[in-house]
């Protein structure tokens, strides 16, 4: 899970003229946009946990069926291969735990 944001002019109907907005992205997907000179929010119908269920759920089924599949087209590769693979996961599940860790601390940070 990742937050990106970005600063955008865009009309604000409470101030009636082109302001600076500050946009909030999760996962690609717009989750808030605040008028910089009102602070107005306008949240997305967006569920940050359900996205983070999604993407886990996404992420835990898409697996085994790769490994499964490179295990029944390429025997010797998908062994050769098993190795640097178990290695080179927790580093990347580190890495995917810590975005996330961030990206929730950010939303509650909001939310209060
Ligand atoms: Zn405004």
């Amino acid at each position: 899970m990742k937050i990106s944001e970005i600063d955008v002019t865009l009309y604000c109907s409470h101030c009636h003229d082109e302001t600076l907005h500050h946009v909030q992205y999760l996962n690609d997907k717009i989750q808030s946009i605040d008028c910089t000179n009102c602070r107005r929010t306008i949240e997305t119908e967006m569920n940050p946990m359900r996205e983070l269920y999604k993407e886990v759920y996404k992420r835990v089924t898409s697996k085994p069926t790769r490994l499964t599949d490179e295990y029944k087209t390429d025997h010797g590769k998908f062994i050769e291969g098993f190795p640097k693979r178990v290695l080179s996961k927790p580093l990347r599940l580190v890495k995917y735990l810590n975005e996330t860790k961030e990206a929730l601390k950010k939303i509650n940070k909001k939310v209060q």
